[in-house]
């Protein structure tokens, strides 16, 4: 009797100790994504404006415009991304893994879970204390992710291989660095140069779609 009141206490306790990981990994292994690790998700947004680029009579007319793009905010990301964050058991596997973080970078995706995992907790403090949502003028982009984090990461999901309890740091990554690119145009000038390429020329080069086949007369 005294070893289940003991299993019983501990059950008691798990959920409001930094425990609590342990219980919420099953839930997010049964929830993982199933597609391909590399398959992004796309914007439909933007392929509609793709579309209605290439077949203009496909286009509403009283089209409203798109909400906004990626993630700045902890309330911006899916219940998914939360349940990761707290279901981290900071053991360090996915950064050890990182290219970034092995080349010296300063990207860590631990921290990347660590920190969606703070601004979680301080939203619902703040939630707490005002019974709603008072702007505190912070957001998970830039006071608690930088912009350098975010642009060291190479996308190459060997954090979401690493992790022991499925979670996927490049997930939240990918839609802050959207929202970083998409909302504050905030990129590196060789890659605004490339987004303007592909935009005008349909490739990252900056020669005219015209002149593609021009090798063909050289030889
Ligand atoms: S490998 Fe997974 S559990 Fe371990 S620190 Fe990284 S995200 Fe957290
Ligand atoms: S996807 Fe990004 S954060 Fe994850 S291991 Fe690769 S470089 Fe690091």
């Amino acid at each position: 009797m005294v070893a289940y009141s003991r299993y019983f206490y501990l059950l008691n306790y798990l959920p409001y100790s930094k425990h609590l990981h342990i219980i919420l990994a099953f839930p997010n292994a049964y929830y993982n994504k199933l597609a391909p690790m590399g398959k992004m998700e796309n914007m439909p947004a933007i392929q509609n404006e793709v579309l209605y680029a290439m077949q203009p009579e496909l286009a509403p007319a009283d089209a409203a415009p798109p909400g906004k793009f990626g993630a700045k905010d902890i309330m911006d990301l899916s219940w998914k991304n939360l349940l990761d964050a707290y279901s981290c058991t900071e053991c360090g596997r996915c950064s050890a893994a990182c290219p970034a973080n092995i080349t010296g970078k300063k990207l860590s995706p631990r921290k990347i879970m660590m920190d969606t995992r703070d601004r979680a907790e301080e939203v619902g403090s703040n939630i707490n204390t005002n019974k709603e949502f008072k702007d505190d003028g912070k957001s998970l982009l830039h006071d608690y992710i930088t912009v350098e984090e975010l642009r060291a990461c190479t996308t190459c999901n060997a954090c979401v291989q690493e992790c022991p309890v499925s979670i996927n740091p490049l997930d939240i990554i990918l839609q802050l660095r959207r929202q970083l690119v998409m909302e504050e145009s905030n990129a590196p000038q060789e890659w605004n140069v490339m987004f303007s390429n592909v935009e005008n020329n349909f490739a990252p080069w900056k020669f005219s779609p015209d002149d593609r086949d021009k090798w063909t007369e050289t030889i």
